[in-house]
């Protein structure tokens, strides 16, 4: 339940296989799509069963095809290695990233030099002893984001070449063809509809996006509605 809600609304990360999104699967497959909603819009109705959003899906793809070739290419590649400590390493939020999917003693060999090139850094801000501010903003300097981090770069285009493809086959099929797909989550119909220039198919678009999160909302609540009940049966035996 959570999960499904939750593939809707963050800006990325791949689609959880559990027991319980099956289970709501087929709750909402056994939805009537052909309610009052779907008849006041005027559209026709999305389908039954909507797998996670197609964006996120392709740039989750995306970046473990990036981080599984960055491990290859860091481990036997001293000029590789001598790039990333250049750029400071990955973010925070990749490095993570790149040590959980990267096997221990790749990891390792990748992220050394970055440590010995933040460490040198360090020093030469020590040697010159400046004041607290003026510190800040040079450790700042040092911290990786934006294209910086390579792998924020590869997401970036990662994310543009998915929505891009979707923008291109609304222009070409309409806009229905994006619920026909996957349940998109917010921040990437947000995007999409930035790169379109019909405003009908937006709006199109926009309607459909309500019909498929009032959908949600009925069966969050009929989940809390069976939940409250399991408890109370539990709390009356
Ligand atoms: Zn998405
Ligand atoms: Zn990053």
């Amino acid at each position: 339940m959570c999960e499904r809600i939750a593939a809707l609304l963050p800006v990325s990360g791949a689609e959880v296989m559990t027991d319980r999104l099956a289970g709501l699967r087929a709750r909402v497959s056994g939805l009537d799509v052909t309610g009052p909603i779907v008849a006041m819009a005027r559209e026709p109705p999305l389908p039954a069963l909507l797998s996670g959003c197609e964006v996120c899906a392709g740039f989750a793809d995306a970046m473990l095809q990036f981080f599984t070739r960055a491990q290859a290419e860091l481990y036997g590649s001293p000029q590789a290695r001598a790039d990333l400590a250049a750029r400071g390493g990955f973010c925070r939020p990749h490095a993570q990233q790149f040590e959980s999917i990267a096997a221990g003693r790749e990891a390792a060999t990748a992220l050394a030099p970055v440590l010995l090139h933040q460490a040198a850094a360090l020093r030469r801000i020590a040697a010159s002893k400046p004041p607290p501010g003026q510190a800040a903003d040079l450790l700042g300097q040092l911290l990786p984001g934006g294209t910086r981090c390579p792998a924020c770069a590869a997401a970036q285009r990662a994310e543009t070449d998915a929505l891009e493809h979707l923008a291109a086959m609304v222009r070409r099929d309409g806009p229905t063809v994006v619920h026909a797909r996957s349940a998109t989550c917010l921040p990437h119909m947000r995007r999409l509809v930035a790169v379109l220039t019909d405003s009908t198919a937006v709006a199109s678009l926009l309607r459909r996006q309500a019909a498929l999160m009032e959908r949600l909302a009925e069966d969050a609540s009929r989940f809390a509605l069976k939940q409250d009940a399991a408890r109370q049966g539990s709390l009356s035996k």
